[in-house]
């Protein structure tokens, strides 16, 4: 068996296992397959497995592949968005994950609304208050979440994270626990009415864990493609 079908075998198992010990059907999670910095022939390779949720970080790199493959694929932004580049993708990915600031926000509403578009986005939440992590804060959520979810040309969807690299899956629960809570939170304040959240969270080291607490789209990297190589 080839090697991406083999990992992409393997990580499905492993989120069937643990939404199955949880009471979760399988089906609610999404495997997003973070291909930053892999060649498109791998990414087509795992397109013909069967993916069609593909993860990208940075905006060329993602326009780049946007055009040299399939038009049914889901891209998803995952990755810091400058405002001045919000115009090369707005039209072109499924969702942008990592909205970090009212003022970001902000612009993609603006260039939404003047394209007639309505973009889904998460808010991307640093539960685990980490200095080199984006984001918006635990503390600060609320308030931006209100000034955010009556703007026009977006679609609050749900949350994001990323927990910190660790060595114990175990330790990055917590997160992954407190993101949801985020969430029930606005719910039971009546800021939320849709019938359905995304919480995207858990990558390589952790996904597992984020599936049993709730996980609805987890974003694997390396335990698809293998170690990323950024020299090249
Ligand atoms: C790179 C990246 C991932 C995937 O990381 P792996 O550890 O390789 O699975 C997931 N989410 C974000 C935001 C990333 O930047």
């Amino acid at each position: 068996m080839s090697y991406l079908k083999n990992n992409l075998e393997e990580v499905n198992n492993i989120i069937k296992e643990h939404a199955v010990k949880v009471s979760r059907n399988p089906e609610d999670i999404t495997l997003v397959a973070v291909s930053k910095t892999k060649p498109v022939e791998m990414l087509k390779e795992v397109y013909d497995l069967g993916v069609r949720d593909f993860g990208e970080n940075y905006v060329q790199e993602l326009v780049d592949k946007i055009n040299q493959l399939p038009s049914d694929i889901r891209w998803h932004m995952i990755g810091h968005l400058q405002t001045n580049k919000i115009k090369y993708i707005i039209d072109k990915v499924y969702m942008i994950h990592s909205v970090d600031t009212l003022h970001l926000a902000q612009a993609i509403s603006k260039e939404a609304v003047k394209r007639n578009l309505t973009v889904k986005i998460l808010l991307e939440v640093n539960v685990a208050d980490e200095e080199s992590k984006f984001g918006l804060t635990k503390e600060n959520f609320l308030e931006n979440y209100k000034e955010m979810m009556n703007l026009p040309g977006i679609d609050i969807l749900g949350l994001m994270t990323s927990a910190p690299y660790i060595e114990n899956m175990e330790d990055n629960r917590q997160y992954f626990v407190q993101l949801r809570s985020l969430m029930i939170d606005l719910i039971d304040k009546g800021l939320y009415n849709k019938d359905n959240y995304y919480l995207s969270m858990g990558m390589t080291g952790d996904y597992p864990v984020a599936v049993e607490e709730g996980a609805t789209l987890v974003r694997v990297g390396t335990g698809i493609f293998g170690a990323r190589n950024y020299n090249i």
